[in-house]
């Protein structure tokens, strides 16, 4: 590969860093139309979204009061295929965060190449002090408010933030109630006995470790030894611990919303997820030290690995980041400043819509399968994924190297140019 340069110094990055996740997926996609020379109304087309849907959902609370959450559902674009994006439950989450999060599904399935659009939902509420019944009742009634959005053509929903196979089943069941017919394709991420796939639950991390497998061949970083930091112990961070911790990569620290531990000679990533089962933080395990969540990301590794939410290394902690390759299995991790900085002190930062795009790629499949009523083994699942993964990969690297720029901006001009071609030969209606 050829040496990474440092993007160009451009006038499109504000002087004071906007922590604003829709303003940094819209500035991540102008940079890619600057290189493709998009047209103004084809651009301004790619850069909004195409629907957005707020709604209220009243809950009744196992006390017996009822309580109203906001939530969303936004399509980005649908030139591929229809909209696919996961359903995120956070207090924080925001609308303008929910359609960042849908134009990165727009261009992460255009890098893997599967035929979908782009989309995402949240309800902004905090499901860790809910208990189960009333999630059930938040899913079923977010369903079947934005079910008009949804189907099996138009919008396919899977698993995100606080939100899993389980949550998964319910949209699956409210919208085939609704419907008045089995619609198992409507949703990826279901359980396997509810035509789920084998693989989808570990999909994103077998991704993102397939990347780290190519990612570091390409640096020369032999992966057995290799020390990495990890960032969010959820399905994503735990799952890739302990895929990284088989292939006898080190897991020197570990983090989760409530804390973060430190072991130089190492964590073991099944400890660390007992533990956090029993105590429901990995903060505190025997063994591993607990640390202040900033050092984490400070500490010297092979590998740093971003698994929660967005905007976690910015400016003001980017020149303390010590690791040779920081790679993104959150969404939108790392600010465009935060990356000049990385990118101008030799680290590779691997972007998210590659490197988390194995659960997308096996919602697909999810979908596939679903579609055709035949299923897959988990030897056929995991070694599409990896053909698909590896192809990815090396066409991110080509045309970073072609356009002598980062693997984001190689990642973006591929993607982008997929969905401007799309939309092009759709044309405009009417
Ligand atoms: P999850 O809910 O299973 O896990 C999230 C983890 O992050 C939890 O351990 C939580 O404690 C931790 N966390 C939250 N805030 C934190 C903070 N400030 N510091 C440290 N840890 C914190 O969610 P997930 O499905 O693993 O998703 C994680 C990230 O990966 C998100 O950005 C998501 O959009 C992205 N992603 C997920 C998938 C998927 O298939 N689930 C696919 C692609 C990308």
């Amino acid at each position: 590969m050829a040496a990474v340069v440092p993007p160009p110094a451009t006038s499109r990055i504000p002087p004071r860093e906007d922590l604003n996740p829709l303003h940094i997926a819209q500035l991540q996609f102008d940079l890619a139309a600057d290189y493709l020379k998009l047209d103004p109304g084809l651009r301004q087309w790619l850069r909004t979204p195409r629907r957005v849907l707020e709604v209220s959902v009243p809950v009744k609370l196992d006390n017996g009061q009822v309580r109203v959450y906001t939530g969303w559902r936004v399509h980005h674009n649908t030139s591929r295929g229809p909209a696919k994006g996961g359903i995120r439950y956070h207090p924080n989450a925001t609308l303008d965060e929910v359609k960042a999060l849908a134009a990165w599904m727009t261009w992460k399935a255009a890098v893997v190449q599967v035929p979908f659009g782009g989309a995402k939902g949240a309800v902004a509420c905090d499901p860790r002090r809910m208990s189960r019944g009333e999630l059930e009742r938040l899913t079923r009634r977010y369903v079947a408010e934005i079910r008009s959005l949804l189907g099996p053509q138009k919008d396919i929903p899977a698993p995100d933030v606080y939100t899993d196979a389980q949550t998964m089943a319910w949209v699956m069941d409210t919208y085939s109630v609704l419907s008045g017919r089995d619609e198992p394709a409507v949703v990826t991420g279901k359980p396997v006995g509810l035509g789920g796939s084998h693989g989808r639950e570990e999909a994103t991390a077998r991704g993102l470790l397939i990347v780290a497998e190519e990612i570091c061949r390409l640096k020369k970083i032999p992966l057995r030894g290799a020390t990495v930091v990890i960032q969010g112990f959820g399905n994503v961070g735990a799952t890739l611990a302990r895929l990284l911790a088989e292939r006898r990569a080190r897991i020197i620290g570990l983090s989760d919303s409530r804390g973060a531990v430190h072991n130089p000679r190492g964590i073991d990533p099944l400890r660390a997820q007992r533990y956090k089962q029993r105590a429901g933080t990995v903060a505190g395990m025997p063994g591993a030290p607990q640390i202040v969540a900033d050092e984490l990301l400070a500490l010297k590794c092979d590998l740093l690995v971003p698994c929660a939410l967005e905007n976690q290394i910015t400016l003001a902690n980017a020149d303390r980041i010590r690791a040779r390759i920081v790679l993104e299995g959150a969404n939108g991790p790392t600010t465009p400043h935060a990356e000049e900085v990385l990118v101008r002190r030799g680290t590779v930062v691997v972007p998210d819509i590659l490197a988390n795009a194995g659960g997308i790629t096996v919602s697909y499949f999810e979908w596939v399968q679903d579609r055709s009523g035949w299923f897959w083994t988990a030897e056929e699942v995991a070694e599409r994924l990896q053909a698909v993964m590896r192809r990815a990969f090396a066409e991110v690297v080509s045309t970073a190297e072609k356009y002598r720029t980062t693997l984001r901006r190689g990642a973006y001009i591929l993607a982008v140019g997929r969905v401007a071609e799309a939309a092009l030969l759709r044309g405009q209606f009417p």
